[in-house]
């Protein structure tokens, strides 16, 4: 990434490089492992999709498509992390009938 596509905060402009991640990242919404600095990477070489728990629904599964069939990114990473407060929630769902969301189960 050139310095002319960087603006004084650090992030790109309109005008950076063509993004060619080359890898997408499926990644856990909590702000304690940020995929960037876990891996030390830079803005635009990975192509992150990040929720809680790193479930891989609808909207996970299309934004990976669009990885890897526009973007030709490849490789996926599903990368989980000790302590996810997601996966314990959904694991005391199953285990002690505790409800994740009012109405959900
Ligand atoms: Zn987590």
């Amino acid at each position: 990434m050139g310095a002319k596509n960087v603006n004084a905060a650090g992030l790109l402009t309109s005008r950076g490089p063509v993004r060619k991640p080359f890898a997408a990242y499926v990644s856990c919404s909590d702000s304690r492992v940020p995929p960037e600095l876990l891996l030390g990477r830079g803005l635009g070489e990975l192509f992150i999709v990040g929720n809680a728990g790193d479930t891989l629904d609808v909207a996970a599964m299309y934004s990976l498509e669009f990885a890897v069939s526009v973007l030709d990114v490849p490789l996926i990473v599903v990368m989980g992390h000790e302590g996810c407060g997601a996966v314990s929630a959904a694991r005391s769902v199953v285990t002690k009938g505790k409800r994740l969301c009012s109405g959900h189960r």
